[in-house]
């Protein structure tokens, strides 16, 4: 079948990308993963690259485009090639689109051009230590002083990606009580300076996957967070997570359909060059079967990214559709990873084998954005039940 979802600017930007992986990344990817993140010159490449502008409008710095494919493209490219660009993803993918629209003009004159260098990182802080799942259970405060001028924040987080290296981080925070008719009433954002007084990064997690990306506690001791700093409307921040997790659950559904998809690459490879018994492992009936298998749940998982894909960029992409996108493209991805591993016999537990960390840097995405059991609730919600 033909797949229509890219045109000739996204090839382009592949070979492009394809190019940067292979001289930037994939040589030096052993000492990232040994070191357990992206050393923070990396941002500025990406920068420099213009990875980070593409979707920020031409007045601040960037290449003005609407389009998320440029990133499926980077997911596309960064499986293949076994390796990830740090925690960068959530720069780029979760936080940009609450400044795009939530920040006002003096706000994105004042973040997106540094945001665009790489100069400035963002990571995004929801998960607490006493809830995840629960978003409207939080307990972090921002209590606004008698004069109005600042927010006193106090709490904690953890799970941050990009943790680490943040510059600025949008900071969900309870700033009001909520209400008996609505849990959810009282949670602004913040994008707080990574440098202000009593703002503290604690453990950098030591992660099954993903270790090129940091991952960190964040706390808040009394953290003077100018009113100037505050995104949006106060009080309406659940209204806004809710508006932008679809992007990001199709972002991790694109990124699981890319490694399965990788997987089956690399298993395929490997079979066609291991010999068992005098034959190759390709030869067997039951590898062909297996890696048919996979291939016709690739293809699957492939047209439900696809199609979500183009829906968020027409603007389409409801919440049930995109927590179903995340839950179907995880779970294939989770089921040919494993079975692609199996094909490797023990070279395929070693993590010097791309698949090893496939299996580990995949288990996540059934976890992270929301986990499979709250995709299931959102899309049982959406059918009435
Ligand atoms: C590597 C990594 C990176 C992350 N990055 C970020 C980040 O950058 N920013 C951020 O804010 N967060 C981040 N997270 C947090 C992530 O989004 C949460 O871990 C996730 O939402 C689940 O929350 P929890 O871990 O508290 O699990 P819990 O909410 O405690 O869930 C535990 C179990 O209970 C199940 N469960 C929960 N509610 C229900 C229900 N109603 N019915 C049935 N089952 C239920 C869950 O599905 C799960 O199986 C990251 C997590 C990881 C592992």
């Amino acid at each position: 079948m033909r797949r229509t979802v890219f045109q000739e600017d996204h090839e382009a930007f592949r070979e492009t990308i394809r190019a940067f992986i292979e001289a930037e990344v994939v040589p030096v990817y052993d000492e990232w993963y040994a070191a357990g993140q992206a050393p923070r010159d990396f941002y500025y490449k990406l920068g420099e690259l213009g990875i980070f502008g593409i979707e920020v409008p031409e007045e601040y710095g960037g290449a003005g485009e609407e389009s998320f494919k440029y990133q499926a493209v980077i997911y596309e490219e960064c499986a293949r090639a076994g390796v990830s660009f740090g925690g960068s993803g959530v720069h780029v993918a979760l936080c940009l689109p609450y400044l795009k629209a939530y920040a006002t003009e003096e706000q994105k004159k004042r973040w997106l051009p540094d945001f665009v260098s790489g100069q400035t990182m963002y990571a995004i802080a929801m998960t607490e230590p006493g809830t995840g799942s629960d978003l409207a259970g939080m307990k972090t405060t921002a209590k606004l002083s008698e004069d109005g001028s600042h927010y006193l924040l106090n709490g904690a987080k953890t799970f941050i990606t990009g943790g680490v290296h943040a510059d600025r981080v949008i900071v969900c925070a309870r700033t009001a009580a909520p209400t008996a008719e609505d849990r959810r009433h009282g949670i602004s954002l913040l994008v707080v300076d990574t440098k202000s007084e009593g703002y503290a990064v604690g453990r950098k997690l030591d992660k099954l996957g993903l270790k090129t990306s940091d991952t960190a506690e964040l706390s808040f001791t009394d953290v003077k967070v100018p009113v100037e700093d505050l995104l949006g409307e106060e009080h309406k921040g659940f209204s806004y997570l809710g508006q932008n997790l679809p992007q990001e659950r199709l972002g991790i559904a694109f990124g699981a359909y890319s490694q399965a998809a990788a997987a089956v690459r690399f298993a395929q490879q490997y079979v066609e060059d291991r010999t068992v018994f005098g034959k190759t492992v390709a030869s067997f009936q039951n590898t062909k079967f297996e890696l048919a298998g996979c291939q016709a749940e690739v293809d699957a998982a492939q047209a439900v990214a696809d199609r979500a894909l183009e829906a968020l960029d027409a603007g389409e992409l409801s919440p049930a559709e995109a927590a179903s996108a995340k839950l179907f493209c995880t779970e294939v991805a989770h089921r040919v990873i494993d079975k692609c591993l199996q094909l490797h016999g023990g070279y395929g537990y070693m993590n010097e084998y791309p698949i090893a960390r496939l299996y580990a840097d995949n288990r996540v995405n059934r976890i992270y954005g929301g986990t499979s059991e709250v995709m299931k609730m959102i899309i049982a919600k959406n059918m009435g039940l």
